[in-house]
């Protein structure tokens, strides 16, 4: 019963703040149909409860990534794991037809991802850096960028209204030093969701236990029981926190809370579009919140 009331009280609070503010509409974009969940799915889930729009957008189809499988059915065996992995974030998940392994900075795709961020109507833009060991992963990055000026710019893809707004652009998280290192200007303790987020990444079964252990040469390791099968994800998907992410939790929930956080997802600011205050931050991640 007690437990019923905070519900619901916390669900009035949430729709309280929505309605004052209106809820924020997010848009992740990766390269393929699994790169969203790993890096900012913990976020997604998070936002999602409190009643913010989340969509997932893969660039490509991921028709290469497998061992034994390949082309139109591998893409359509992806698109059916993203939808479901999209359920169990509580997100949208679009996939884009374009070929995994062969995706270029063209305008064509520019313009594609210019008219997503405008159909979602989006506060804030996350995606890649555009440097990474991966061609799809570094274009992503660059096409990204590319339209963090063009989504307001009415004579481009003119037949998808501008938005009115530049959104906040931000960049997942990486590990690349060059040319410069990952800069964690936002940290988000995602502790309380991280099983759920392991959940929604099995869903990606041609890539959690067949292309991914396959190409990393640890295929053996992979157990075939479903159960044991999350826990192993979650111990090789858990990231260590590092000093620098620890401060940056530090900055955004104060040093007592921080010091508790077992798992965060950390993004850092572009410097295209919207610069946000620290306000704004708060605002658009409203789990921010200083204990
Ligand atoms: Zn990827």
């Amino acid at each position: 019963m007690k437990k019923y009331y905070f519900l619901l009280l916390f669900t009035c609070i949430t729709l309280a703040v929505a309605a004052q503010t209106g809820p924020a509409r997010i848009i992740m974009i990766g390269a393929h149909p699994d790169d969203c969940d790993q890096d900012g799915g913990g976020t997604a889930i998070l936002l999602a409860k409190m009643g913010h729009a989340v969509k997932f957008v893969s660039v490509t189809n991921g028709d290469a990534g497998h061992q034994s499988m390949g082309g139109g059915m591998l893409a359509k065996r992806r698109i059916a794991e993203a939808q479901e992995a999209g359920k169990r974030f509580g997100v949208t998940y679009d996939v884009l037809d374009n070929h995994d392994g062969e995706l270029l900075p063209t305008l064509e795709v520019r313009l594609q991802i210019i008219r997503k961020i405008r159909e979602w109507n989006a506060d804030v833009v996350i995606a890649p850096r555009p440097n990474d060991y991966h061609p799809d992963h570094r274009y992503t990055g660059v096409l990204v960028q590319d339209a963090a000026y063009m989504v307001a710019v009415p004579n481009v893809a003119a037949d998808t209204p501008p938005l009115k707004k530049n959104p906040v652009f931000l960049y997942f998280q990486d590990f690349f030093q060059r040319p410069n290192p990952f800069r964690a200007d936002i940290a988000v303790d995602i502790s309380s969701v991280f099983d759920q987020k392991i959940h929604a990444m099995d869903a990606h079964e041609s890539q959690m236990y067949e292309w991914l252990p396959w190409i990393g040469g640890y295929l053996d390791q992979v157990p075939n029981d479903k159960t044991q099968r999350e826990q192993w994800l979650a111990s090789i998907r858990a990231i260590k926190i590092s000093p620098e992410v620890r401060s940056s939790l530090e900055k955004w929930y104060g040093k007592d809370h921080a010091a508790q956080v077992k798992h965060a997802e950390v993004f850092e600011v572009c410097e295209y579009g919207t610069r946000p205050s620290e306000a704004d931050i708060r605002q658009l991640f409203p789990m921010l919140v200083k204990k």
